[in-house]
């Protein structure tokens, strides 16, 4: 029976659904974050009204030029991304949304993923965001503990983080977190994981280690001394995430990332699948029909409508990004006969490497199926290099 005051839904007015060649993600930057992490090589800058206020506006602009109504009728998965979204405040959020679920009002949407930091997550957002199908939250907490939140020159306390992540469970059951993984000073957090997940019900959790970014304070102070390379960490407390996850029910599917069954995140696997997706904002990236565009970096030039770079991916291009991404996705792996599909015939110096890697017990074969094993996690990049 249909609910008081619902028209019926026909099986003939449901949006259509895209053969899976045709979906269509939508990335959005937000450059904005409460203040400038000391190892940020993100495009972000602390968030003030007036460039806000400017953002919203050639970000409107830059929806309505390229997301025609072809493509809007193709977009299944949406990502907000930063930067922090929820530093723009409520105000300027929910009209970023509004914009947003305007031109998308026909679209097939399974999935919204909006991530945010604890400093800047409250109730005050539950109104903008339960609306949205599909919600995912994305929580930035990347350490669990205070002092090492206050060591990476972070804005939220732990508390602020368990409050953050309740207020989201509030609003979706599909919650996730960030964590920052490798960095030489600080002890593992594996025990404070496994208490968070064993006590809270989150779905998704993304464990990144930290890299050094050119031109930030973090790699200055590596540069004089008075902090360690992170390059000089071993994978111990990613083998540590992951074990603590596994024994609480993830599955480990994506090699930084982990979702309980039915929880991997559908925007970042079309990414990894190499379906087309348009990116909008300062530094978003988007590929479609062959053609890779990246917007400018900076916030003033993309502002000033600085053009974005456009590449046209060649064919190498295209299978070197496939053998990069399909190796990253542990449980589904490199498939010869998708290779074939795409590009014909397997090369044979590429079928050659790939068994020099088996040989190696890097990677596992069960047929035309190439998977990383347990060793070779730890050397992803190389062997994706050598197979090159
Ligand atoms: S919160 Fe993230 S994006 Fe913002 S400054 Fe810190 S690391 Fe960069």
């Amino acid at each position: 029976m249909t609910p008081p005051g619902r028209a019926a839904l026909r099986p003939d007015d449901r949006p259509p659904r895209p053969a899976a060649a045709d979906r269509l993600g939508l990335y959005v930057h937000v450059p904005f974050c409460v203040g400038k992490c000391a190892y940020c090589g993100f495009s972000s800058i602390p968030a003030a009204a007036d460039p806000i206020a400017r953002y919203l506006d050639r970000l409107s602009t830059e929806a309505h030029d390229r997301i025609t109504p072809a493509l809007a009728a193709r977009i299944q998965t949406v990502f907000i991304g930063g930067g922090n979204p929820t530093a723009l405040g409520v105000a300027a959020l929910g009209r970023l949304l509004h914009t947003l679920s305007d031109i998308l009002s026909s679209s097939p949407i399974e999935e919204w993923t909006i991530e945010s930091n604890p400093e800047t997550f409250s109730r005050d957002l539950l109104p903008l965001l339960r609306p949205l199908p599909g919600l995912r939250l994305s929580l930035g907490l990347q350490r669990l503990r205070d002092e090492e939140i206050a060591w990476l020159g972070r804005a939220a306390t732990a508390r602020q983080g368990r409050q953050a992540l309740e207020i989201a469970l509030a609003a979706t059951p599909n919650v996730g977190v960030d964590l920052i993984l490798g960095v030489p000073e600080l002890p593992p957090l594996v025990p404070e994981l496994r208490s968070l997940v064993e006590s809270l019900p989150v779905r998704h959790v993304s464990a990144y280690f930290l890299t050094l970014e050119e031109d930030t304070p973090y790699a200055a102070a590596v540069a004089s001394g008075t902090r360690r390379d992170p390059a000089e960490t071993g994978p111990e407390e990613l083998f540590g995430v992951t074990a603590a996850l596994q024994a609480a029910g993830f599955e480990h599917y994506e090699i930084s990332n982990f979702a309980r069954p039915g929880s991997r995140c559908r925007h970042n696997l079309a990414y990894w699948h190499q379906h087309d997706y348009l990116g909008l904002g300062p530094a978003a990236v988007g590929t479609l029909a062959g053609e890779r565009r990246t917007n400018a970096a900076s916030l003033a030039d993309w502002l000033a409508d600085a053009p974005p770079t456009i590449e046209r991916l060649d064919e190498a291009t295209r299978q070197r990004e496939f053998l990069m991404l399909r190796l990253r996705l542990l449980q589904e792996g490199l498939d010869l006969r998708e290779w074939e599909f795409r590009f014909g015939p397997p090369p044979p110096p590429l079928s050659e490497a790939l068994g020099r890697e088996v040989a190696a017990g890097l990677l596992g074969r069960v047929g035309p199926r190439y998977r990383l094993t347990p060793a070779g996690l730890p050397f992803a990049n190389q062997v994706i290099a050598r197979l090159f």
